[in-house]
């Protein structure tokens, strides 16, 4: 990726930093995420790369363009519910900035060709 949106970068950081919570927690991973939350993490780092959204990508659960598969979306889900708040103890910056993403109106998609 060569011009990735700072946008983006953050919304990486913090699933990162979610699944190594999570890992950690679940997994007993020490330093690296365990061989199935690498694959989640993987996947969530492809959806980020094609958010059509870019840098005015919304909080991931106020997103309309519901990019998840079904099964992914529930493993991130759970993940979230259990690193969100775990996230303002142990970074409370990276928090912050999704706290403020919450309160972004949703921007509007120009409409898409149906083929
Ligand atoms: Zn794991």
């Amino acid at each position: 990726m060569a011009s990735e949106h700072p946008r983006i970068q953050r919304e990486k950081k913090t699933i990162n930093a979610m699944m190594r919570i999570y890992c950690r927690d679940h997994h007993g991973s020490n330093k690296a995420l365990c061989e199935e939350c690498t694959t989640l993490l993987g996947y969530a780092h492809r959806r980020l790369d094609s958010c059509p959204f870019h840098e005015r990508k919304p909080a991931c659960k106020y997103c309309t363009e519901h990019c998840y598969s079904r099964g992914m979306r529930e493993c991130v889900k759970t993940v979230m519910r259990y690193s969100g708040p775990r996230m303002l103890l142990r970074h409370p910056l990276l928090s912050l900035g999704h706290v403020l993403d919450k309160l972004r109106k949703v921007p509007e998609l120009p409409k898409r060709r149906r083929s």
